[in-house]
């Protein structure tokens, strides 16, 4: 039995790749490459295609023995969905349509989601749990949304089983250096401070220093790929054993300021890293913090590297190792 792991090329999903691999799970990736970088699949079975393709799934679903489906592939930009609405409907809602109807023509009933914190929008309280409201403030939160309630109601026609896993702010890179981020155009926070650092950037901007925030700058969640990569595989072996739709949070249950964040990144890298401070980024919330108690008593789960400082030790040595990325090396 096999697992398909869509958009399993990207940045989450090539670090969930590889946990699987050393988990000794059989994996299967389909990923359109717009973003991920076949580098990153270190030799897994891959195929090159879109989830909105009926007839390549159709074909893989009929090649191979699928058990499950990690399901990443996505368009997963906030200022991008805020300009091309339409795209990210189609993309995320419409291709997670066309990816679960295949699944349900073979009988696949049961995946894990990559959602994200943007469901929530402006928190009402803090650490945020997986009862508060849902009021997205963008075109991407609000189809992440949409792809859970279209889960939910496909657990009631069809018995389909899902794990949605809300994610706070990705970080880090494989401890052995093997894999890593890389964006083009990168927007993330901490691999644009260890850009500064490698000298490809003058200066970071810190966008806003007038939050109602102990230094005025936003507080996020950081949690390490790798344990985001694990709560994956909890999250199928509780598919496994205990089928059951469910939605959790994945952080730290810890915040950190952009301040704080660059003054880790100093720390690391030994880097005097400039800044600026520039206006607030449209639809930042000052805080998001996550209370990941539900993941932690139901799937099992617990950071392995909570330290902020670790999480950019790993990814300032990918960073440094590939200064330029995967394709320019
Ligand atoms: N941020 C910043 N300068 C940058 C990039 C990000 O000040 O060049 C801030 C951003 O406003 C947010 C935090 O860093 O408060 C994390 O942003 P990122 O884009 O990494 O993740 P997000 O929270 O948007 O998912």
């Amino acid at each position: 039995m096999s697992i398909l792991i869509t958009g399993g090329a990207g940045y989450i999903g090539s670090h969930t790749v590889l946990y699987f691999r050393d988990q000794g799970e059989d994996v299967i990736v389909l990923d359109n490459l717009e973003k991920g970088h076949e580098q990153a699949l270190l030799g897994t079975t891959f195929y090159k295609g879109s989830i909105q393709d009926e007839a390549l799934l159709s074909q893989i679903f009929k090649k191979h023995t699928i058990e499950a489906v990690i399901h990443f592939a996505a368009s997963s930009l906030v200022g991008e969905s805020v300009a091309k609405p339409l795209d990210y409907y189609e993309n995320n809602v419409l291709g997670t349509q066309k990816l679960v109807k295949q699944m349900i023509n073979h009988d696949v009933k049961q995946i894990v989601f990559s959602s994200t914190a943007a469901t929530y929008g402006e928190p009402k309280n803090i650490p945020i749990q997986e009862t508060d409201p849902t009021n997205p403030t963008s075109p991407y939160g609000e189809t992440k949304l949409a792809i859970e309630k279209l889960f939910q109601w496909c657990d009631e026609a069809y018995g389909l089983k899902s794990i949605c896993l809300r994610y706070f702010n990705a970080a880090g890179a494989d401890p052995q250096g093997r894999i890593g981020e890389d964006h083009t155009p990168e927007s993330h926070l901490i691999p644009i401070v260890l850009q500064v650092a490698l000298g490809q950037r003058k200066n970071v901007q810190i966008f806003g220093d007038d939050y109602q925030t102990k230094d005025g700058s936003c507080v996020r969640d950081y949690i390490h790929v790798i344990d985001l990569a694990a709560a994956h595989f909890l999250a199928l072996q509780k598919l496994r054993q205990d089928p059951k739709t469910a939605i959790y949070n994945l952080g730290n249950g810890k915040g950190f300021t952009v301040k704080e964040v660059i003054e880790t990144c100093r720390v690391v890298t030994s880097h005097p890293i400039p800044t600026v401070v520039s206006d607030r980024r449209a639809g930042d919330p000052a805080t998001l913090i996550a209370s990941a108690e539900l993941a932690a008593s139901e799937l099992g789960w617990k950071p392995n590297y909570p330290e902020l400082e670790t999480i950019v030790q790993h990814a300032w040595k990918w960073h440094e190792s590939n200064p330029t990325g995967y394709n320019k090396k």
